[in-house]
């Protein structure tokens, strides 16, 4: 199984972080390893200091799929959940100025935290799905599937052109605007269409 994340691909969050519109989706792995297990908090990590949460959209592959076209894309999902791409910032900077790769930023154990995965059928209506994330109870995030630069289907199918998508393959479908750190013994939950989707404590 793989994670396979897009960055960049909302305008609010493009704009906080002064990025310029990707002209194709840039994305990422993490490997399985970084999958946070249920009900397991998350652990701050000793070599950061300033993690950030980032709240997506979270797809799960039901298809084994390559060189998928967008208009067939849809068949290649079956369900979505809210996901925590979890980032340190610090050494993302760091990597980032120096011009390296920013695996090690964002696919360390426990960086990746999915809730529970709900039917797209029951999602997907006219005005997009709607996600939003509470930390401490003060909401942080509202996002919306809509607003995406790049939707689900244009993702499945430019990822799959570099890699096979197998069943239980995760897709992260980038986050809003409002990123920002946590500290230990905070308490992040996230609503998906106003369903309580996932809660993670930082510990
Ligand atoms: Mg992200």
């Amino acid at each position: 199984m793989k994670i396979i994340c897009i960055g960049r691909n909302y305008l609010s969050h493009i704009r906080e972080f002064k990025n310029k519109i990707p002209e194709k989706p840039v994305f990422f792995l993490k490997p399985e390893t970084a999958l946070l297990l249920k009900k397991q908090p998350f652990f701050y990590p000793d070599f950061s200091s300033d993690i950030h949460y980032e709240l997506e959209l979270v797809l799960k592959i039901c298809k084994l799929g390559k060189n998928i076209s967008a208009r067939f894309a849809h068949k290649y999902y079956n369900e979505i959940a809210t996901g925590i791409d979890f980032t340190a910032r610090d050494i993302q900077q760091e990597c980032i100025e120096k011009g390296l790769p920013w695996e090690i930023s964002k696919s360390f154990d426990g960086a990746a935290a999915v809730g529970n995965f709900v039917n797209k059928d029951v999602l997907l209506k006219n005005e997009g799905i709607s996600f939003s994330l509470k930390l401490n109870d003060n909401v942080v995030q509202v996002g919306n599937s809509l607003d995406m630069v790049f939707p689900f289907d244009h993702i499945v199918s430019y990822v799959s052109q570099f890699f096979t998508l197998k069943i239980g393959d995760l897709i992260f479908t980038g986050t809003p605007s409002g990123v920002g750190p946590v500290k230990v013994n905070d308490v992040l939950e996230s609503y998906l269409e106003n369903e309580k989707n996932l809660k993670v404590l930082i510990k």
